[in-house]
């Protein structure tokens, strides 16, 4: 290639000399008219996933940009995996730019659940993290919910800055991102979406027509969730694509759910209670006795409980132990997977996941 070109998809710059790079497209598609790398192509055409390694340090090398620009900060988050939406060291890149939520997948959540509460929610849990933004909008991407809404507040708090969307892999910042380009930008989609996290390389950056741009940053990867350690060949089995149906189980002391074979959850103590899981509709869900759990666990993890297909891919499983309190309605979230929602009776619970992801309790939100 003689002029530098970047890829249409996720805006990485081209070449046609090294397969395994990144970037990398053959000579023969010059002739195309999108040019986009082959990595692109191959999600595009056949859902498929060429590992390129992301380097996290070149990521956020990139938002300490934002930092010293003066712009509107928007970052997208998962409804569905708040804690894992947060960005590291966020404060720092933001500077004193201001901040817009974006509270994307409202669709995932039962219809019944008012949107006024999970804006709250969202506002509470930014708050907890000390950071103060000027709005919170709840959208989906996918169902194109209140479109409207989020590019009037990005109109109205840019005041003729650029705009840097963040977030953090998976939240569906691409998504977003077309969705706008669709229905304002009369262009066609632009920018490379997948189901798999880490999939926008380089900042890409977009023309809003007064000089300025819209700039998609690259998703910043937490390895803290179960979505960064599944193969991504059964990452749809764990991503909810729907309206998430809770699924409830009335437990005595002494029962066990597994998550596929990723999660087990015992309920070691307490008066018999219900349990109200909040996964993806596909991910099968298998009771079974305590005392009988290790045995089933090592004799069918990878079959009937699956994904992991491969479980010797997986981090070793580590005891997470709760003592609930009695009184108030609690959440006990496993990060990139869901959560489980308790009643507001004392109980013992153990959770077993994959070391490094994160399981934590929060205050419920249903
Ligand atoms: P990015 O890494 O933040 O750019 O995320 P993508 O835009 O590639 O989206 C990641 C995954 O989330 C894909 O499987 C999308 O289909 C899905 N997704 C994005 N937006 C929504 C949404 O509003 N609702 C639902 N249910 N899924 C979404």
């Amino acid at each position: 290639i003689e002029q530098e070109r970047w890829c249409e998809g996720c805006g990485v710059t081209l070449q046609t000399e090294d397969p395994e790079g990144q970037g990398y497209m053959p000579a023969s598609a010059l002739k195309r008219e999108h040019m986009i790398c082959r990595r692109c192509y191959r999600i595009r055409h056949y859902n498929e996933l060429a590992p390129v390694e992301q380097d996290p340090s070149a990521t956020l090398g990139l938002l300490e940009q934002i930092a010293q620009s003066e712009a509107l900060v928007v970052q997208v988050i998962d409804l569905f995996d708040i804690s894992g939406s947060w960005i590291p060291g966020i404060h720092r890149h933001i500077g004193n730019n201001p901040l817009l939520i974006l509270g994307n997948k409202v669709d995932l959540f039962p219809k019944s659940i008012k949107h006024q509460r999970l804006k709250e929610w969202v506002q509470r849990a930014a708050k907890d993290l000390g950071v103060k933004p000027v709005d919170v909008v709840l959208t989906s991407a996918v169902k194109a919910v209140r479109m409207d809404t989020v590019a009037e507040a990005i109109e109205k708090y840019r005041e003729g800055r650029d705009v840097f969307v963040i977030g953090t892999a998976n939240a569906g910042k691409s998504t977003l991102i077309n969705r706008l380009l669709k229905e304002f930008g009369g262009g066609e989609e632009a920018v490379t979406t997948s189901p798999y996290p880490g999939t926008t390389l380089d900042a890409i950056s977009i023309p809003l027509g007064d000089g300025k741009h819209i700039v998609d940053m690259p998703g910043v990867v937490r390895k803290d969730r179960m979505s960064e350690w599944v193969d991504p060949k059964e990452l749809k089995q764990i991503t909810p694509d729907g309206e998430v149906k809770p699924k409830v189980y009335q437990l005595s002391e002494g029962q066990t759910l597994f998550f596929g074979g990723l999660t087990r959850f015992d309920f070691v103590e307490g008066n018999r209670q219900s349990f109200v899981c909040y996964f993806a509709n596909a991910l099968y869900i298998h009771r079974t006795k305590l005392e009988k759990a290790s045995e089933v666990w090592d004799r069918h993890r990878g079959e009937l409980l699956s994904p992991p297909k491969k479980p010797e891919s997986m981090p070793k499983m580590v005891r997470h132990t709760f003592h609930i309190k009695a009184g108030k309605k609690q959440d006990i979230v496993i990060s990139g997977l869901g959560w489980v929602s308790m009643g507001s009776e004392k109980a013992k619970v153990d959770v077993w996941a994959p070391e490094d992801v994160r399981v934590e309790l929060r205050s419920a939100v249903i």
